[in-house]
């Protein structure tokens, strides 16, 4: 009973109740609208090894990870390598130029969701195109977007989404843009209505539409945690970032 001693948490039953709550919030959705099923994305920041191999033992194969170092260990640990070949990594936190080598050559990199100005793009798209990997496509990216205006919070500003989107998906043919994420303020309170984070975002989503000529559906959006997943699929997420819900709670808020 080993996994008793780290802190009584069942991360297989963890990850099989989120899909379930997805699942749930997903089938309220209206029949004929065009959101895509969302992804669970598993964010297991701070948490063991371990429990990644637990959850990727139910079929979970997409984990974000906030920290660039913290990827790395994790990316390379022979155990994941190993145990989880098919895992995808999704990395969520902020990208400093001078560690986008490191991010980029994490094994079963899948997806930089954190793409907020055209310098990291650019930068993105040129590291990309030089680095050797096998089997390499396109890097699939997010817009990230300041949806709650907070100073010192990353992403671009909406009313410059569709610029930096439309230069990514003209320009940077080593990049797969794929759609748009915001963290948005924390704890925000639903008694209110809904949550502006939210709405901000897919306003973002309807001007990219429309403006761009996307499908609606071919548009991912990023947005949603532990607390507020299934308003934000009711709102129009299509990956759902989760992860005190699954893995516990960690240390500290980060
Ligand atoms: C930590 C983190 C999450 C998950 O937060 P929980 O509240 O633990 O579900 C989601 N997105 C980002 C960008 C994060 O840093």
């Amino acid at each position: 009973m080993l996994r008793k001693a780290m802190g009584d948490i069942d991360v297989k039953a963890g990850v099989l109740s989120i899909l379930s709550r997805v699942e749930a919030a997903y089938a309220k959705k209206s029949e004929n609208s065009q959101q895509p099923k969302p992804l669970l994305v598993a964010v297991s920041k701070t948490k063991p090894v371990e429990m990644i191999i637990d959850a990727y033992s139910v079929n979970q194969k997409h984990f974000g990870e906030n920290y660039v170092q913290e990827l790395e260990e994790k990316g390379f640990n022979e155990h994941i390598l190993q145990k989880c070949p098919d895992i995808k990594w999704h990395f969520i936190g902020h990208l400093q130029t001078n560690k986008i080598n490191k991010v980029l050559k994490v094994p079963n990199l899948y997806m930089i969701e954190t793409v907020d100005s055209e310098k990291l793009a650019n930068s993105l798209d040129s590291a990309w195109g030089k680095l050797n990997k096998p089997d390499k496509e396109p890097l699939r990216v997010l817009v990230q977007v300041n949806t709650s205006g907070e100073e010192g919070k990353n992403g671009i500003q909406p009313s410059d989404a569709v610029k930096l989107y439309s230069h990514i998906k003209d320009n940077l043919k080593n990049l797969n843009v794929n759609g748009i994420m915001t963290i948005g303020a924390f704890g925000h309170d639903y008694s209110t209505g809904p949550n502006p984070d939210f709405i901000s975002l897919m306003k973002v989503h309807k001007e990219l539409t429309v403006k761009l000529n996307i499908e609606p559906h071919q548009l991912q959006v990023s947005m949603g945690m532990s607390d507020d997943f299934e308003q934000a699929i009711e709102a129009g997420s299509t990956i759902v970032r989760v992860g005190s819900s699954i893995f516990g709670h960690r240390a500290k808020k980060i």
